[in-house]
């Protein structure tokens, strides 16, 4: 076994990977597919919306003039010529003392410029009368083309992660595809002959395959495609070959350190580029990243929260960037003080499971990078830089939220 000889910075190997990300091209997608995906290009309307004159609530169509003075003392009476329903016009034109029965959302009639709402109504003597007993302004209860969305205006800017309201929008101004960018393909390689495919219970000397199915989640949830097939045996040849698989992301859990089963560093390195290796950090020192043709690839170690914090590092922003996400963390950040001092080493940056409390944050005791399971019991980390020997108890530090 050969042992780092010397560890990069996290801030080197920050500096080396944001170079490395920018957003995949865009492609062309039906609406129903869109949200949650990032759009590629403003999207700019073709239409006005409303595209025509209408009414705005259930009433009826006047000319404002013909109800000045109408109050429920002096109510007025106005001729009923015909009535209006959405997604037809009225045929005629409303001349003085006339009104036509309208729906929300039909168009107005020639001739009127407000609707009056029912409410400010009663039933004439006559059956095609209306006692008008409100006076309404022109213009009230009228929507102009365009005042919800403007032709020839930006409706949705480039890189906006599309909501659901979003789709609402695009499909109410006509579209039926839309430019979003890419999924990045992330190939999940994990690799140990220790390991039972995910789903199978430990037995004897075997672990069930952790990583597998966290990383699927967490590249999904960054925006990534996750491909996610069978173990990969610490074998050089099966490594190098899945290695090539045709994504723009590989993701290899295990095998990343310098021990005699850790092909990995060696195979980037020959085959591509190992462009960091060891990292000055705690959990995930033994995690590296490069390049292999296209494809960015991250050695994340096989203890599980080393790899969740590797992948937190430094292949989530990644994911993220290519999918033209904020490659920030996704997580919420509160501030709150320690329950207890938290230590660290000067020269390395600590990932720290905490949990929220009563008492303010706590440190969690059994945090070794093997237990998975200090990741579910806490609520979220706090990270301590190189340069700090901890945080006594009682200080306030920043604390990212995993939910
Ligand atoms: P490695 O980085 O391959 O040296 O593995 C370090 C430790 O993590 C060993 O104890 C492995 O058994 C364990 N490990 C490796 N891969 C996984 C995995 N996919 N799920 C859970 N534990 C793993
Ligand atoms: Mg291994």
């Amino acid at each position: 076994m050969r042992g780092f000889a010397e560890r990069a910075t996290v801030e080197a190997a920050l500096d080396w990977l944001g170079g490395q990300i920018a957003p995949l091209p865009g492609e062309s997608i039906p609406l129903d597919e869109a949200s949650g995906r990032v759009l590629a290009a403003d999207v700019v309307s073709s239409v006005n919306v409303p595209s025509f004159t209408r009414g705005m609530m259930d009433g009826y169509a006047v000319r404002a003039d013909d109800t000045q003075g109408a109050s429920p003392y002096n109510p007025l009476s106005l001729r009923i010529i015909g009535q209006c329903l959405p997604g037809n016009a009225f045929s005629g034109t409303l001349e003085t003392g006339q009104t036509v029965r309208m729906m929300t959302g039909a168009p107005l009639p020639t001739g009127a410029d407000a609707v009056l709402p029912v409410e400010q109504t009663e039933v004439g003597e006559a059956a095609d009368t209306v006692r008008v007993q409100g006076e309404v302004s022109p213009g009230k209860h009228v929507g102009t083309p365009g005042e919800d969305i403007a032709a020839q205006r930006i409706v949705l800017e480039q890189g906006r992660v599309l909501r659901p309201q979003d789709v609402g929008v695009l499909a109410s101004i006509g579209v039926a595809c839309v430019d979003v960018v890419r999924r990045p393909r992330v190939r999940i390689l994990v690799t140990g002959d220790e390991l039972l495919p995910a789903g199978s219970a430990p037995t004897g000397y075997r672990i069930a395959d952790a990583n597998g199915p966290m990383l699927s989640a967490l590249a999904a949830r960054d925006g990534g495609a996750p491909r996610y097939p069978e173990i990969v045996p610490d074998q050089p040849d099966a490594i190098l070959e899945a290695l090539f698989d045709d994504v723009d992301i590989v993701l290899v859990s295990g095998g990343s350190s310098v021990g005699q089963e850790d092909h990995l560093p060696t195979l980037l390195a020959e085959h591509g580029e190992l462009a960091i290796h060891g990292i000055a950090m705690r959990p995930s020192s033994p995690a590296g990243m490069g390049r292999l043709g296209d494809r960015l690839v991250f050695l994340l170690p096989g203890n599980p929260v080393s790899c969740l914090c590797a992948y937190d590092f430094f292949a989530g922003r990644a994911v993220r960037g290519l999918a033209g996400r904020n490659v920030d963390w996704p997580y919420r950040r509160v501030k709150d003080r320690l329950a207890r001092k938290l230590v660290s080493m000067v020269g390395r940056v600590d990932y720290a499971r905490v949990k929220q409390t009563d008492s303010g944050i706590e440190p969690l005791a059994i945090s070794g990078a093997s237990m998975l399971s200090s990741t579910t019991r806490a609520d979220g980390f706090v990270v301590i830089p190189a340069d700090s020997e901890g945080y006594a108890g009682g200080s306030e530090v920043d604390v990212y939220l995993y939910d």
